[in-house]
């Protein structure tokens, strides 16, 4: 393998650490040529000085000011650039040959998107891109002669049991369906009524995987399984019968395929992000993640149940929006980013956020997507509606 020119956007977030970790196993392999994040300048500056990049993003102003003070200290050579211009052009310069696409929700469409454009390999942890703006991305994805290789673990799994991203349907690769696994949340046991109270402490408490705040309580809601069934459509060409969540509560098996002839193929390993990092940064080698052996005889035992739709309507609304097309699924994405900041910053309870989600969906309609700045509008006017909705709830 030769060396690859890298830029990470999120790097300072879980995947973005998870990535360096990886990385730095290969130095042979990969050199950074940006990091990227919102508004952490401590640890960006850390990074820089570890990863020594050649470019640096912010996207928040204060923060940039004091990055820019502590670089000028750190003597590195390292260029800084603000905004989302700034995410654009790193996510799209010529000498870069990597992107790893781990910023978390709409806010990493546009540098995700100029990937694409770019005709980048992209290693796509960014599922909200996939959710919002599926057709236009794939478009890009195939026009920009880009490579996209899937990191969420269900989707990787896939991949690895499944080693082309499908152009056909699924019945003409001979695979009847995909089975996705779920570890149903830290709420898989709690009662549907005493779900309203739950408290953010216990929303955060995912029981096998650490990861980010938002993902972590889209976990909780079964939204994020949501968000993959929709990201599984576009990725794999899957239509939404031809996906079926399955609650597998070790998190062993991250995720399966069922070929025609009653064969199911899956991919197990220890819940740990950088066994897909590695995958898709070695993709088509196999390289050092740092991941130990999973132990089959601790773990014992591997358990299937059904998804309680009653208990976690989000499951159900993103089949929903799917199925509806159009606009609906950016309309999900969108009112469900905001329902879960208000979750987190104590505005609303947890029972409201799929309420906010429905009534989202219901105002907005159905509209066909014409194009990116108009997709753009449809997620500034559904962020509107979950925001005056979440002003009328009392918590
Ligand atoms: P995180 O919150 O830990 O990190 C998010 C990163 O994005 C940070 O570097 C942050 O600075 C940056 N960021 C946040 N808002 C931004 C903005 N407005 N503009 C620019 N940058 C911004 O999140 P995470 O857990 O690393 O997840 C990142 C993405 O990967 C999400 O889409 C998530 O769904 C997906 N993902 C994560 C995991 C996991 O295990 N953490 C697994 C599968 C998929
Ligand atoms: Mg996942």
């Amino acid at each position: 393998m030769s060396q690859h020119s890298i830029t990470i956007l999120g790097a300072t977030g879980t995947i973005g650490l998870n990535t360096l970790d990886v990385i730095s196993r290969h130095e042979d392999k990969f050199s950074v040529h940006a990091l990227t994040a919102n508004s952490n300048a401590q640890k960006l500056l850390e990074l820089c000085i570890k990863f020594k990049p050649a470019y640096a993003v912010l996207l928040d102003e204060k923060a940039s000011k004091d990055f820019q003070i502590g670089l000028k200290d750190s003597g590195l050579s390292t260029k800084f650039i603000f905004g989302i211009e700034g995410l654009i052009q790193v996510a799209s310069a010529p000498e870069v040959d990597v992107v790893m696409a781990a910023i978390v929700g709409a806010a990493g469409l546009r540098p995700s998107l100029a990937a694409a454009n770019a005709g980048k390999k992209i290693l796509l942890a960014n599922k909200e891109t996939l959710v919002m703006s599926g057709g236009l991305f794939m478009n890009a994805v195939h026009q920009g002669g880009a490579t996209l290789l899937p990191i969420d673990s269900e989707h990787n799994a896939i991949f690895q049991v499944m080693p082309s991203l499908n152009n056909g349907s699924l019945s003409s690769y001979g695979i009847r369906r995909i089975l996705l696994t779920a570890s149903g949340g830290p709420f898989r046991n709690t009662p549907k009524d005493d779900l309203h109270a739950v408290t953010l402490s216990q929303a955060l408490k995912h029981p096998n995987w650490v990861m980010g705040k938002k993902i972590t309580i889209d976990s909780a809601t079964l939204m994020n399984k949501g968000l993959e069934v929709i990201e599984a459509h576009w990725l794999f060409n899957a239509m939404p019968e031809e996906i079926k969540v399955v609650v597998h509560p070790q998190s062993v098996i991250h995720s399966m395929v069922e070929y025609i002839d009653g064969s199911i193929l899956a991919q197990l390993g220890n819940p740990d992000m950088r066994t897909p990092i590695a995958y898709a940064l070695g993709f088509p080698e196999r390289i050092e993640s740092g991941v130990g052996s999973l132990d089959l005889f601790e773990i014992a035992r591997l358990d299937f149940e059904k998804p309680d739709i009653t208990k976690f309507p989000c499951l159900r609304l993103a089949y929903d929006a799917l199925k509806m097309g159009g606009i609906a699924p950016a309309v999900l994405n969108a009112a469900n980013e905001i329902a879960v900041e208000a979750f987190i910053n104590g505005e609303i309870g947890f029972m409201d956020i799929p309420r906010v989600i429905e009534f989202t969906l219901e105002v907005t309609g159905h509209e066909e997507v014409t194009g990116l700045e108009m997709l753009l509008g449809t997620d500034a006017n559904a962020r509107q509606i979950a925001r005056s909705l979440i002003e009328k709830i009392e918590c």
